[in-house]
């Protein structure tokens, strides 16, 4: 079959560029008439830059002249978290619904001086809080596998863009899994770096101890390479790492024999659905089989983990969300939703004088037990194999009136955020055949491992990408 030019990878992109097959004009006409097309359904762009094609044209003129930035002309999805000056941002909440950034994002400067073109903002649950995208004051996004189903969320427009090639890759936020968890519905593969590897500088701050800034891509290579664009030190973000950047492509292909992968046993307790199960014990063959060494770990903390996530989520969202208070910017605060509202008021009293030493402090010597979990794992183990999500994708509307229902999708996925270390999320296929599309819905499993060790888990997500059969949605 032959790919339509936004169908493409970042790295066949990149390589057709160079070649002159095609000028990044056209491959940015590709992405815009595809949303065009289909965003009126999905709702997977909130906002459209109408530079786009102008930059793509100016980005052709800049490669006449030998310029080698490793993105240019590549378009690109931002959620809508993240500053871009001169351009619409709203973290899908009516408090922001008409605020125009004075500046952009430290991620948002590195990918314009790779060269990428920034072709909008997408959707995604009102400040990040959720996991389905429905909790958007835009509407919900919709899954493009199947419309009838949520893409995830929080991040369900970058996913929603990927999965429909609306887009060539893009840019999310992770704080609980709002990048691994939509990515795995989609089809998608999606980075949770480490905490502190790319800068939170110019992004609508969530919960600032767990917010890690992240991507969508189409494969593991693409992931690694826009993450060479994103990571490294920012003097506007003190906890950005000190460490010297790396080539995320370096181990690509290495393989993974000889490398020994833990599955944790509390992991198979935890409500997860059978057909998860069935698709990840088959994920864990094929990695056996590729060379992988397979062996039984335990996490003893897991089960406190959901509980601690939502206090300290609900704290420090509570602290983030008192400066839209409707003076220096946005509308006032009878704007927020009800979400938003919920956690704020949870927040606020888990930090109350009196309950603070019973909850918020509580909650965080828990963490550093999880956190401890997993340096003992490591001594045992090169990396960890865990679900993304305990089911596949649900129905529109199925889990919107019970938060704790949905709070409780992220059980796999808080985990990481509370250790601070990376996970990537990877496709495994598709559970179940359904009627109206005849395909099923697609299913990821991800892979965490420590702290800065990005370059490992694309070593293994490759490997295992190998292994699948890549199919492209018809739309
Ligand atoms: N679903 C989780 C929550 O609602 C995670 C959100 C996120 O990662 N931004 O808090």
């Amino acid at each position: 079959m032959n790919k339509r030019l936004n169908q493409l990878t970042i790295k066949d992109a990149v390589k057709g560029l160079k070649e002159k097959k095609f000028s990044s004009a056209e491959l940015t006409r590709a992405c815009l008439d595809q949303i065009k097309k289909h965003n009126p359904d999905i709702n997977a762009f909130l906002t459209i830059n109408e530079h786009a094609l102008d930059e793509a044209k100016r980005a052709d003129e800049e490669r006449d002249n030998d310029s080698t930035a490793p993105l240019l002309g590549i378009p690109i999805a931002l959620k809508d978290m993240y500053m871009t000056k001169g351009l619409r941002t709203t973290a899908a909440s009516n408090v922001l619904r008409d605020y125009i950034p004075q500046y952009d994002a430290t991620v948002v400067s590195k990918l314009k001086n790779a060269g990428a073109i920034i072709l909008g903002k997408t959707n995604h649950d009102a400040w990040a809080h959720g996991a389905s995208g429905e909790n958007s004051d835009f509407g919900p996004t919709k899954n493009p596998c199947n419309s009838e189903y949520v893409p995830g969320g929080s991040s369900s427009g970058s996913a929603a863009s990927m999965a429909s090639n609306m887009a060539i890759a893009a840019s999310g936020t992770d704080t609980g899994g709002s990048i691994r968890q939509p990515a795995s519905f989609t089809n998608t593969v999606g980075l949770k770096p480490t905490y502190g590897l790319v800068s939170r500088y110019g992004i609508v701050a969530m919960a600032s101890s767990l917010d890690s800034i992240g991507h969508f891509t189409k494969t593991t290579e693409d992931s690694a390479i826009y993450l060479n664009v994103t990571s490294g030190n920012d003097p506007m973000d003190a906890t950005t790492t000190k460490k010297e950047t790396q080539n995320y492509l370096e181990d690509l292909e290495k393989g993974v024999k000889g490398i020994k992968i833990g599955v944790p046993k509390e992991y198979y307790a935890m409500g997860l659905d059978g057909s998860i199960k069935k698709n990840i014990e088959s994920s864990i063959k094929k990695l056996e089989m590729l060379g992988a060494e397979i062996v039984e770990i335990s996490l003893p903390h897991t089960e406190y983990a959901l509980a601690c996530y939502y206090i300290i989520v609900s704290s420090e969202i509570s602290s983030n969300l008192a400066r839209y208070d409707g003076i220096r910017y946005g509308h006032d605060r009878s704007n927020f939703g009800n979400e938003a509202v919920r956690r704020i008021i949870l927040g606020t009293f888990t930090l109350s004088s009196g309950y603070y030493d019973a909850y918020y402090k509580k909650a965080m010597q828990v963490r550093t037990l999880i956190r401890r979990d997993f340096d003992e794992a490591f001594k045992k183990v090169d990396a960890i194999i865990s679900p993304v999500s305990p089911t596949p994708p649900w129905k529109l509307g199925e889990k919107v009136n019970d938060p704790l229902k949905m709070y409780l999708s992220d059980v796999y996925t808080v985990i990481a955020n509370l250790a601070g270390i990376p996970g990537l999320a990877v496709p495994s296929g598709f559970i179940g055949d359904l009627p109206r599309s005849n395909r099923g819905l697609p299913t990821g499993f991800q892979i965490l491992g420590p702290h800065f060790s990005e370059k490992l888990l694309f070593q293994i997500g490759h490997a295992f990408e190998q292994t699948q059969e890549r199919r492209i949605y018809g739309i």
